[in-house]
């Protein structure tokens, strides 16, 4: 069982290197975004109580996704291991998920961070939001929003888990395949 954390800024490019990582490793991936984005199409609860939040460029609140993404590994459980995009984005995220994996007798491997400067960041955004129909990436504001959300929130979780030393950082910035490369290489160091 390998657990992986694809840890990064909104636009980091995680889902779409977890795209490649997901069939090289044999991995379940899940995108809490993805779920929530599936959940507010089909007008299902979970969609309409995240969706106010996702919409305004914040984070769904813990005890939402921490249901949600529980549920989502139950549904997984003979995966050779699971690729975690967009989870945990807290602290509190992050310790419930330990706490949870602990109950299966499994843990988090290791957690890859995909590293790339703000700016560059914001113009990939407004540049995916002209063909993803994500209103969260055609608005600047709404962008810059979600890195104030990211800086409060989720970027302490990297001391979390420097504590653990499971941290690991790759540079974010270069061509998909250069960059599956340099993730596959700490991968590779895992085992
Ligand atoms: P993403 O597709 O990962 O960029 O996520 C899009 C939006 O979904 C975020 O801006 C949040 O509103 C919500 N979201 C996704 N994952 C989480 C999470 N782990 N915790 C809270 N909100 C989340």
């Amino acid at each position: 069982m390998i657990n992986i954390v694809l840890f990064g800024k909104p636009g980091a490019g995680k889902g779409t290197q977890a795209d490649f990582l997901k069939g090289k490793y044999n991995l379940t991936h899940i995108s809490t975004g993805d779920v929530f984005r599936y959940n507010i199409k089909n007008e299902t609860e979970l969609g309409k109580q995240a969706k106010a939040f996702m919409d305004a460029g914040d984070l769904v609140p813990d005890s939402l996704t921490i249901k949600m993404l529980q549920d989502e590994v139950e549904k997984h459980t003979g995966t050779a291991g699971f690729l975690f995009d967009g989870f945990p984005r807290t602290v509190h995220q992050a310790e419930a998920l330990d706490a949870f994996l602990i109950s299966k007798g499994w843990e988090v491997t290791a957690t890859i961070a995909l590293e790339a400067d703000d700016e560059v960041l914001v113009q990939r955004l407004l540049e995916r939001g002209k063909t993803s129909g994500r209103p969260d990436d055609q608005d600047e504001a709404l962008i810059r929003n979600r890195y104030q959300e990211y800086n409060h929130k989720t970027a302490p979780l990297a001391d979390f888990y420097k504590n653990q030393k499971k941290f690991y950082e790759v540079d974010g910035i270069g061509s998909i395949q250069e960059v599956t490369e340099r993730l596959s290489l700490v991968i590779d160091s895992l085992n």
